[in-house]
């Protein structure tokens, strides 16, 4: 597992990570809760930065890949972080704290693939539930998000979100393929979510 704040491996046993001393319970304190009282709907677009029609491509997309990977959750939110917190930190409490819509015993948040924007910064995260994190590798994820720059850039979070979500579904494509030959033991192999940056 990597620490939210600094990147750095941490023991998944750790209460707090060794190098920054970040630990959930700052997290807590920065954004409160604790009691799954935060709803996040599949899109969280509050301020209405995606173009028309981005919205619904989107939704789309995200319900076509829920129907293609019915064990995992698809979930995307924009929206401008203060000033000193980072991405990773807020989709590391998100999975740990938020409600999201479309959740549940099949589909709980440690199956989460959630993509995270702010638009003031133009920076693109994906935060992993530890169990899509078993699925998804980080050096790739980072380029799909790399990938997506040029359209982030240019505002065009829809299609940002769109094309990371697209090549997600093809790679979580490929590795099913192979894992119809041999099942993936690590589905049930403990490890923690972490945020990838653009
Ligand atoms: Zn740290």
């Amino acid at each position: 597992m990597k620490c939210p704040k600094c990147y750095r491996p941490v023991d998944a046993e750790a209460h707090r990570c060794y190098s920054c001393g970040y630990s959930v319970s700052v997290s807590r304190a920065r954004f409160g809760g604790g009691d799954q009282s935060c709803l996040l709907g599949k899109i969280h677009d509050n301020s209405h930065r995606m173009r028309m029609g981005e919205r619904e491509r989107v939704m789309k997309l995200i319900s076509r890949l829920e129907f293609k990977f019915p064990q995992l959750l698809f979930c995307t939110y924009l929206q401008e972080v203060p000033e000193g917190i980072e991405l990773s930190e807020v989709g590391f409490w998100l999975l740990n704290h938020a409600r999201i819509d479309g959740a549940g015993a099949c589909r709980p948040n440690e199956n989460a693939v959630l993509i995270l924007v702010d638009p003031q910064r133009k920076e693109m995260g994906m935060s992993l539930g530890y169990r899509a994190e078993a699925l998804l590798k980080e050096d790739r994820m980072l380029r799909l998000l790399a990938d997506a720059r040029s359209a982030l850039i240019h505002e065009e979070y829809g299609k940002a979100i769109e094309q990371v979500f697209l090549r997600v579904g093809k790679d979580l494509k490929k590795r099913a393929a192979r894992c119809v030959a041999c099942p993936p033991s690590s589905l049930s192999r403990p490890s923690n979510h972490r945020t990838h940056r653009s």
